[in-house]
């Protein structure tokens, strides 16, 4: 007797492939020069390979403690202390995440119940929503308008309900390339001070902003951070994406309930990883310092190439995504025009209305500058043709 398979009733029936896999494997597809999916196409630091070498001929090839290697939870102590003016306890505050995307599934599982409600912005990174869903939680999304994508905090307030859990927040921010000012960490407080509402900062680029006020990181608001889980990804800083190492700073009962979930959904990330790029925060301190010059330069490159193009390119205040406005080339949706962008002209981007709930009617679309010099000219070649 032949059985046809069980089809299990899915948990996110709206759901299918990310939009940054489907762009990727279109661009191969069609050998489009790939802007569409963030990551660099150059190699992160000589220094941190050689000592994931090192370790692993060392033998640190077996679990690493469930919160993280000592040695790195510690550099990471001492980081945040010189850049945010706290200091987390190595043992009790920090925990290593196998990168950023399961440092946020674990914090949102941690926190979130069923019915409660969660404040998010959009547009967001895609990675939120099915978290909370398949928490039970009731997702709320602020709409950000371009070009500024800034938080009307009186329209915040409105939203706020006693069934408020939690809000998540993301700065700089992927797609719009904003970032958080001071000021709105201090009206975010003001919003929620009386409430028990939990903060998830996803602050994944907190090394790439192109502004004079920097980053203004939760964890430099002494208030905030009481109720915050910051989460950070060395894929990002060290140009290493494929390394998947990141981690979650919150208080300790916060990272307690936190460390419930990630140590059944890895229970611990790769050794020898953690150990170099330990070395790597001790040794080279200057790679992250220096990272918005090193991503200004590539950003100003690539809009100079584009100044004589009929896209409009929007201000980028940090992260290595572009934002350009395709309204005078096509009517296409932004969905449609990324797909013709990338068969046609040979550059793949990501359309913006992804990342929103609501209907999003601008014509934009997200272009990826980490890229080596000769990959934006030859891209910027291409769009001004356009
Ligand atoms: N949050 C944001 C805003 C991101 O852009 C990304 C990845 N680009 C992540 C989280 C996930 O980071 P990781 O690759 O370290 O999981
Ligand atoms: N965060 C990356 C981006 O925004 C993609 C990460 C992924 O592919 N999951 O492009």
């Amino acid at each position: 007797m032949s059985h046809s398979p069980l089809i299990p009733e899915s948990k996110l029936p709206a759901l299918g492939t990310t939009i940054f896999t489907q762009m990727s494997a279109l661009a191969q597809q069609h050998n489009a020069i790939n802007l569409s999916q963030g990551f660099p196409d150059f190699d992160g630091p000589r220094f941190l390979q050689e000592r994931l070498a090192f370790h692993v001929s060392q033998g640190a090839n077996q679990y690493a403690p469930m919160t993280g290697a000592q040695p790195l939870r510690e550099a990471i102590a001492d980081k945040t202390e010189a850049l945010y003016g706290h200091r987390p306890d190595a043992n009790t505050d920090i925990t290593v995440t196998a990168g950023a995307t399961e440092a946020l599934y674990a914090a949102i599982t941690a926190l979130v119940r069923p019915g409660d409600e969660v404040i998010c912005f959009d547009p967001s990174y895609d990675s939120y929503a099915p978290a909370v869903t398949l928490s039970g939680g009731i997702l709320k999304r602020i709409s950000l308008q371009p070009p500024h994508f800034r938080v009307d905090w009186q329209e915040f307030a409105a939203l706020l309900s006693p069934r408020t859990r939690l809000v998540i927040l993301n700065t700089p921010h992927n797609p719009s390339a904003t970032v958080w000012r001071k000021s709105d960490f201090a009206a975010l407080w003001q919003a929620i001070e009386q409430q028990e509402v939990y903060v998830l900062s996803d602050e994944v680029y907190e090394h790439i902003f192109f502004d004079e006020e920097g980053h203004a990181s939760v964890l430099a608001h002494p208030q905030l951070r009481e109720r915050a889980i910051s989460v950070s990804s060395f894929g990002k800083t060290f140009h290493m994406t494929g390394w998947k190492v990141g981690y979650c700073v919150a208080p300790a009962p916060i990272s307690a309930e936190l460390r419930k979930v990630h140590q059944y959904l890895t229970f611990a990330v790769n050794t020898p990883a953690q150990l170099a790029i330990a070395d790597m925060l001790r040794a080279e301190p200057e790679h992250y310092r220096e990272l918005p010059e090193f991503y200004r330069a590539r950003r100003d490159r690539f809009v100079e190439a584009l100044a004589d193009s009929r896209f409009e390119i929007l201000p980028c205040e940090g992260t290595y995504f572009l934002l350009a406005d395709y309204s005078a080339i096509s009517d296409l949706d932004d969905v449609s025009f990324c797909q013709w962008l990338t068969k046609e002209v040979g550059v793949a981007a990501i359309p913006l209305s992804v990342f929103c709930a609501d209907a999003f009617p601008h014509k934009l679309i997200r272009l990826c500058f980490a890229k080596q010099e000769a990959t934006l000219d030859a891209a910027a070649e291409r769009l001004r043709k356009v």
